[in-house]
């Protein structure tokens, strides 16, 4: 008898270009055989996923959890629940905290508060510099001990180009990616929607594209140069995914990801859902999005991350100049990228082994002697987006009302079921 078998779901593994039906067998937390043919042994526990995809567990390494310091947008406890409510079992935490992520005692703490909510994985970002300032770097060492995945100041830019080249060294020595939050303050000044027709129009100040593309531009020379790990967060720009796509033809160690936002609506979005549509960077044009759906399928961009920002209500009513950048994203993510946007390949590979492989942790994967992380997922289960009931704290989307195709029912973490919608498949 083993733990757990998984029954007759479509079993997806982009890791290793596994997609067809069969069994998952799991036992002792893990993996120990997926069966593409063949009666499953007994089991203590069954799944029926007959109709179901079954994919390595959804890992979102670009979230904001706001604790310490913003417990009233989201704790870890309430992300960690929307991410297992979003199909994620991993999720890695912004260091734009308060106090900001910059010290190891923060890291040890917050993987604690992780560990006592016990649900979706969260992987601490440490700050790149001391209280996101810009101008000394952290103990990269001393993060990477304390459980540091990657290092962001992700929010604010990294504007001197001295700092941003020693960081990633600094990442290099330690094994680690840096993320950049690619904007040019100098150029983005005061900017609260993409610089363009639709800005015009409504009379507000415009993000120019290339206030990301140049950042993006100077930070691919610099890993070039250094032979560090430079990870672009939530890419908008078709001139910064050309940015991408050359320095990683030239060979540097570069990676970049996408928001569902960026990869869906445009700055049209903005005349409809107001304040619900700020993000930074902007939603952008036609053209960006295409080209940002390109940069997924042809790989130059091998990572789908919400960017998931809770904002309270209060903040998001102050309008498009006076409310904050950022939408929650963890429960929305995987009905927005599955349905016609990319295929299916392309979308679970984005959020399983890409992440992995940027974050360079052992998960993402769904091979024999795996961690048991894993996705149930009903791909034609019709919902509609009502925040009221995301178990987010916050509930800024302009996704509200959205007719959705594709859910996560449950997840499993090492083995165990977590959250489960399965009614009467799960039994034991
Ligand atoms: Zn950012």
């Amino acid at each position: 008898m083993i733990d757990l078998v998984i029954r007759g779901g479509r079993v997806l593994d982009p890791a290793r270009d596994l997609d067809r039906v069969a069994h998952v067998l799991v036992d002792g937390g893990r993996v120990v055989d997926v069966l593409t043919s063949g009666d499953p042994p007994g089991a203590r526990a069954t799944i029926d996923a007959t109709g179901l995809w079954v994919t390595p567990g959804l890992i979102d390494m670009h979230v904001h959890l706001r604790e310490p310091g913003g417990e009233h947008k989201e704790t870890i406890a309430s992300g960690a629940a929307a991410a297992v409510a979003g199909g994620f079992t991993t999720v890695a935490a912004m260091a734009n905290t308060s106090p900001v992520n910059d010290d190891p005692e923060i890291t040890r703490w917050m993987i604690a508060r992780a560990e006592e909510a016990g649900l979706a994985r969260v992987l601490p970002i440490a700050a790149v510099t001391k209280g996101l300032a810009g101008e000394t770097l952290t103990d990269f060492a001393a993060l990477r001990a304390a459980g540091a995945v990657a290092f962001s100041d992700d929010g604010m830019p990294i504007m001197q180009a001295r700092i941003m080249r020693s960081a990633l060294e600094a990442g290099r020595r330690v094994g680690a990616a840096v993320i950049a939050h690619a904007e040019d303050r100098t150029l983005a000044c005061g900017g609260v929607m993409h610089a363009g027709i639709v800005a015009s129009r409504l009379g507000l100040p415009g993000i120019p594209a290339a206030a990301e593309s140049d950042m993006v531009t100077r930070d691919c020379a610099f890993a070039a140069e250094t032979g560090g790990h430079l990870h672009v967060a939530h890419i908008s720009t078709a001139s910064a995914v050309a940015a991408v796509r050359d320095a990683r033809a030239a060979g540097a160690r570069v990676s970049a990801e996408a928001t569902p936002h960026h990869l869906t609506l445009d700055a049209e979005a903005v005349v409809c859902h107001g304040a619900l549509a700020k993000m930074n960077p902007p939603l952008r044009t036609a053209a960006d999005i295409a080209a940002v759906r390109t940069g997924l399928a042809d790989g130059t961009l091998e990572v789908i991350a919400s960017d998931h920002a809770p904002h309270h209500a209060d903040e998001k009513a102050l309008g498009m100049e006076g409310a904050p950048f950022g939408i929650v994203g963890l429960e929305t993510t995987l009905a927005l990228v599955h349905a016609g946007v990319l295929t299916v390949s392309t979308a679970i590979r984005a959020l399983t082994v890409g992440p992995a492989t940027t974050l360079g942790i052992a998960a993402g994967r769904l091979a024999a002697g795996s961690v048991a992380d894993l996705t149930l997922i009903d791909p034609d289960l019709r919902w509609t987006v009502d925040p009221a009931t995301f178990r987010s704290r916050s509930r800024n989307t302009p996704f509200a009302g959205m007719a959705m195709r594709g859910k996560a029912l449950a997840v499993c973490l090492a083995g165990r079921v977590v959250d489960g919608d399965l009614d009467g498949r799960f039994t034991r």
